[in-house]
């Protein structure tokens, strides 16, 4: 069965295991406990404007990063664009602090490959090979657990690509100090808008509890998005497209019953409810883009 697994590009041994729960561990517990930190003192004290607009301004960054980023350009190359913009989406990527581009990219893809099927890395019915029974446990292990207790991907097999690409591959090995800047430039910008006072609020509020909010967002997808809402015709698995409204806030990634049936698209249908989308077109049309995928 090892055998079988690898030759599939799904990683058993416990070291792949043991580095991967650890860099997850990491990029989830910072932000987590940062929150906690900053509820139990006095790290979220009442926003002020300029906080307020940080907070906004890093999170819609967070979710172009995953949206626009990591998912439409690093895993499924929706689109084309020039080496600056593919820098940028590569920082925005990283500042999302959901793991390496080529990790991400990597699950992705299986993700795709074995959708709802046993191999799946974050379904919410299959937890390395066996059926998931409970509603909460379902909820649970595509949400959360698999970070921890599914088999690793190999990057080599499934990113290959973003692992030969100069930008996504400096982007993967300078993880770590990148993921220190989304934390650092807010405080940063807020210090410079109101001093220290400004500061401290900006790290906890566009800092810790920004990247911990777009952590639950990312996986809401994962799992809400295989368990309730109506289903695109042409997908074969359990991916719904999820409420309206969520889908808005997540830039249109709640139409992912569509984006199973359509991967490689870089505008989700209907396109009144994909911001992404838009702003990819917008992008077009100023040719900061181009090679755009639609279905
Ligand atoms: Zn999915
Ligand atoms: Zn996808």
């Amino acid at each position: 069965m090892r055998v079988e697994l690898s030759e599939v590009g799904i990683m058993t041994d416990s070291k792949a295991m043991r580095r991967n729960a650890i860099v997850n561990g990491v990029s989830i517990g910072i932000p987590f406990i940062g929150t906690l930190i900053g509820l139990l003192s006095s790290g979220f004290s009442a926003p002020t404007s300029s906080t307020v607009f940080l907070f906004l301004l890093f999170f819609l960054f967070n979710l172009i990063g995953v949206s626009v980023g990591l998912h439409r350009y690093f895993s499924h190359h929706a689109f084309e664009t020039s080496t600056w913009v593919r820098w940028l989406l590569g920082i925005l990527s990283t500042w999302a602090m959901q793991g390496p581009i080529d990790r991400w990219v990597a699950d992705h893809r299986r993700h795709h490959r074995f959708s709802d099927q046993p191999l799946d890395i974050h379904s919410p019915y299959w937890s390395r090979q066996n059926k998931i029974t409970s509603g909460f446990m379902r909820f649970a292990h595509a949400h959360l657990l698999w970070m921890f207790v599914e088999w690793p991907t190999d990057t080599r097999l499934y990113a290959k690509d973003t692992i030969s690409d100069p930008i996504s591959r400096r982007c993967s090995r300078w993880y770590w100090p990148i993921c220190a800047t989304s934390f650092l430039v807010p405080a940063m910008l807020g210090y410079a808008m109101g001093g220290s006072d400004e500061a401290v609020r900006a790290f906890f509020w566009a800092g810790c509890l920004r990247i911990f909010l777009m952590h639950q967002f990312t996986w809401m997808v994962n799992s809400f998005g295989h368990m309730f809402g109506g289903k695109t015709e042409g997908s074969r698995d359990e991916s719904r497209n999820m409420h309206w409204g969520v889908t808005l806030l997540f830039l249109g990634e709640g139409l992912h019953s569509y984006h199973h049936a359509h991967q490689r698209t870089a505008v989700n249908q209907p396109a009144s409810l994909d911001p992404a989308g838009y702003l990819i077109t917008f992008l077009e049309t100023i040719h900061v883009v181009w090679k755009v995928q639609r279905f």
